[in-house]
């Protein structure tokens, strides 16, 4: 539950709909991150994720990057909610970072500002990614922060195994994430994973797979967004190989997403031709 001040900072913020600069100048954020979340930033953290903001909504008017179209809510459903992952970032082994289907670089570039990890965006829309580049810049990260405009797939035939830690909002169900997820992470890398409100049955297929992909689940955490909004933030960590060749041809993982029967399917033949042979 958030605290009554909490409460009162988001009614004063809602009736007056403040410009940047006043949300900046009060620290707003900072307080909601503190105090709903118990994340502490400094201002010139609170700043740049601020400038952040308003570089991606300025391209918006011009790209779609995002469907989110004021600052107001953006400052609630990009930056505090992909500010919300930090710490299980943070808990991931140390090592490269990327964000899967990053699309206007959230929650990629606030994690990058604030845990400054070698960062990948990455997005099959190529012009997307191209426009977060001078963002990136501007904001002091271009050293830290590089994109990739391609699928995932395609990533990880270049980059097997070599990330440490992988975020992924708003891109695919649960179960396809960990699909698409396996074959970039090292053994003891995690996959942060941020959702709504996941079906039963989404996270049935979820968890009957991640043992049989190499993972298994380390966090399932609900959080409050100060706006009322519910997430969840799911953690797997790598901690084996994949039974199956991975990836996949393109757009299957989501297309035609695995479920637990494709592993039992798979395992009856072995042991079969095992019997025959004893
Ligand atoms: N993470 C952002 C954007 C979510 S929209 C946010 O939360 O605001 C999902 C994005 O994933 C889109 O930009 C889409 O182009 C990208 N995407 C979907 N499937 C992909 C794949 N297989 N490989 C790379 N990018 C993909």
């Amino acid at each position: 539950m958030p605290c009554a001040r909490t409460v009162g900072i988001m009614v004063q913020l809602i009736a007056s709909r403040m410009s940047r600069n006043d949300w900046i100048r009060m620290g707003k954020l900072l307080e909601i991150m503190d105090q709903q979340h118990g994340i502490v930033l400094t201002e010139q953290q609170e700043s740049l994720l601020f400038d952040d903001l308003h570089a991606i909504m300025e391209i918006n008017q011009t790209m779609n990057l995002t469907r989110i179209l004021s600052e107001e809510d953006g400052m609630v459903l990009h930056l505090e909610d992909s500010v919300l992952g930090l710490p299980y970032v943070q808990a991931a082994p140390e090592g490269l970072y990327g964000d899967l289907g990053t699309g206007g670089g959230f929650p990629g570039i606030p994690l990058c500002i604030l845990t400054g990890r070698e960062t990948l965006l990455v997005d099959s829309v190529k012009k997307k990614v191209r426009a977060l580049e001078p963002v990136a810049e501007t904001l002091g990260i271009g050293d830290a922060l590089s994109t990739y405009g391609g699928r995932i797939e395609d990533l990880a035939l270049e980059r097997r195994g070599m990330f440490s830690v992988l975020t992924a909002r708003a891109l695919s169900s649960l179960g396809s994430l960990l699909e698409l997820a396996s074959p970039l992470l090292r053994e003891g890398g995690r996959l942060v994973c941020y959702k709504a409100q996941p079906s039963d049955e989404e996270l049935d297929t979820a968890f009957g797979i991640m043992k049989p992909l190499g993972f298994k689940l380390v966090c399932d955490d609900a959080h409050e967004l100060s706006d009322g909004s519910h997430r969840r933030i799911f953690v797997f960590e790598k901690v084996g190989d994949a039974r199956i060749e991975l990836p996949r041809r393109i757009g299957m993982a989501q297309r035609n997403p695995l479920t637990a029967a494709d592993f039992k399917a798979k395992s009856k033949p072995k042991a079969r031709k095992n019997r025959r042979r004893a």
